[in-house]
């Protein structure tokens, strides 16, 4: 190894000057992690600027493409979460917060969104190999906009304003204050832990907020790396928290923390239940979620169908389908049904399934043994239901790690086949025949997820009319996926509360305070 690369592997890391734990797990791991060779990864909690070891039972994190164990993580205990929120509440009172102009709260978010493009291979690599996703795709996707969104609310910390009202007229003036919220617990999935850590942390530190972040303890590393470039970019002690843990600890522990002011989730349904009921019981904490989908596309008979096919492909099969908008459930017009559903065997035939560290992968694995059991099970179930098995709906033999293969089912008339109406989270789209547009759009809407939606037509007063008729907070009109930092993301009906992204996002790390000021010197109303 060269000089240089040996330089910067022991810059990567801050050790901590002093260390509060209890438990004797090490502070980093040296992992063998595959493109890079061995590397020092960090292990621990990330509490005020420090590297702690936590009190709970350390846990493994997992390689899903073979099974192996990578490393042992540390684990917040509810004292180590209140730790972090005492650092956070400083942090938030004196070197953030609104006693920092937001030009600075700018000049570090970007200084972050610098050392991860400088880290771009590093933390790609790594990604990569905790959560199963091609490495070509964990960087130019999952990193570059990370970076992309870290670079966006960077520029939007010095646009925050409010405004100023003359409505009692006279003397009298109000205005409106754009304040942080405060301290806030963020906790996330695993299915894009670093985008779901950026599009978290991006907007919290720009609007002025400190942040305890708890990753998936499926996928906790890049989370950590990322909490080691922000002490690097010199974030103050106590702005970034990170606690990994359990969710049924650690996750509640921040849920029903008395002193956090908001929790911004991203996973499942019933966890997002479990959080606000937490929320409530506990301080009343704002609560903004972004749930689960499953998530209709609509083939008219007029649309290129064969166009079609290949954006349901891209949107049912990326990420292997661990994808909270994936296309899951196609309803296609009767007389194109068959055409259609060829031309999307063909695609699911020719998907770069394989080793995550292969730059050709476009398909790996899914997250964990659990998950490819319950993928398995939804296939098994549908084919009793009556469903026909068009491809796929097997595990991948070739490989002991956790792959699945892209799988079609193809659905004539059963209104209930639960895999077409519960999220799989997997590699399995349900195709159905529709009658005409009011069917298309009963069938589609029939669902307690509202995500998000496509249609497909080349008719433009159709897909206007449709696209306002569907139940979901994003509708593409022929295509399918688009997601941009410019652009709201979140979900109508049980996929969630509030908006991430875009001015939205940022609104949801903002409190509005009206000031009203008397200029002149009578009482309005003399008592
Ligand atoms: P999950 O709900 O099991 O876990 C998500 C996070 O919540 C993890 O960090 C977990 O530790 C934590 N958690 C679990 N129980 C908790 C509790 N009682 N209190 C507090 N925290 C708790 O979800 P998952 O399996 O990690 O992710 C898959 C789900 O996430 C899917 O349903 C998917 O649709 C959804 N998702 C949604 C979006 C979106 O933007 N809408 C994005 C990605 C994933």
């Amino acid at each position: 190894m060269s000089p240089f690369l040996l330089c910067r592997r022991h810059a990567f890391l801050r050790l901590p000057r002093q260390s509060h734990a209890l438990s004797t797990l090490s502070l980093t791991a040296r992992v063998d992690v595959p493109t890079l060779g061995e590397i020092d990864i960090p292990t621990g909690l990330h509490i005020n600027g420090q590297w702690i070891a936590g009190r709970g039972e350390a846990f493994s994190t997992v390689n899903p493409a073979t099974g192996d164990k990578l490393v042992d993580v540390a684990h917040a205990s509810a004292e180590d979460v209140d730790d972090a929120v005492k650092a956070a509440r400083h942090a938030f009172k004196t070197t953030w917060g609104m006693n920092v102009a937001a030009t600075e709260r700018a000049r570090l978010i970007n200084r972050l969104a610098d050392l991860l493009e400088r880290d771009a291979h590093r933390i790609a690599a790594v990604e990569s190999l905790n959560g199963g996703k091609g490495i070509r795709i964990a960087r130019e996707a999952d990193v570059a906009d990370s970076v992309a969104c870290l670079r966006y609310y960077a520029g939007m910390a010095d646009k925050i304003h409010g405004q100023t009202t003359d409505a009692f007229g006279g003397d009298k003036l109000a205005l409106t204050l754009h304040q942080p919220i405060g301290v806030c617990g963020q906790i996330i999935p695993w299915n894009y832990p670093l985008q779901m850590w950026a599009w978290k942390v991006a907007p919290a530190l720009a609007a002025g907020c400190t942040v305890v972040m708890k990753p998936s303890e499926l996928t906790p590393l890049t989370a950590l790396m990322m909490n080691a470039l922000a002490s690097e970019a010199e974030l103050p002690a106590g702005v970034l928290n990170t606690v990994p843990g359990l969710g049924k600890s650690t996750g509640d522990a921040i849920a029903r923390h008395m002193d956090i002011d908001k929790v911004a989730f991203t996973g499942s349904v019933p966890t997002g239940k479990r959080i606000s009921i937490a929320a409530a019981e506990s301080n009343l904490k704002k609560v903004t979620l972004e749930l689960g989908g499953k998530s209709p596309m609509l083939v008219f008979a007029s649309a290129d169908t064969d166009e079609a096919a290949q954006w349901t492909a891209n949107g049912i099969w990326y990420n292997s389908g661990q994808d909270c908008c994936a296309s899951s459930r196609i309803y296609v017009q009767a007389n194109v049904f068959d055409r259609y559903v060829n031309q999307l065997r063909k695609r699911a035939l020719t998907v770069a399934i394989g080793a995550p560290s292969d730059e050709r992968t476009s398909f790996g694995p899914l997250i964990s043994e659990g998950q490819r059991d319950k993928v398995l099970g939804y296939i098994t179930s549908a084919k009793e239901e009556g469903a026909r098995l068009v491809s796929g709906g097997r595990a991948w033999p070739r490989s002991k790690g956790f792959y699945v293969e892209p799988t079609i089912l193809a659905n004539s008339a059963n209104k209930d086949l639960r895999a077409a109406r519960e999220e799989i989270f997997g590699p399995v789209v349900v195709v159905t025949p529709f009658r005409d547009e009011e069917h298309a759009l009963e069938l589609a809407n029939d669902s307690p997820y509202g995500l998000a939606a496509a249609v497909f037509t080349s008719d433009t007063r159709q897909a206007i009319r449709v696209a306002r008729g569907l139940d979901a907070g994003s509708v593409w009109i022929n295509q399918y996926g688009a997601v941009h930092n410019n652009v709201p993301f979140g979900g109508f009906k049980q996929s969630g509360i509030g908006r991430e992204l875009g001015t939205y996002g940022l609104e949801g790390y903002l409190q509005v305070k009206a000031v009203h000021l008397n200029l002149g010197v009578e009482a309005s109303w003399p008592i």
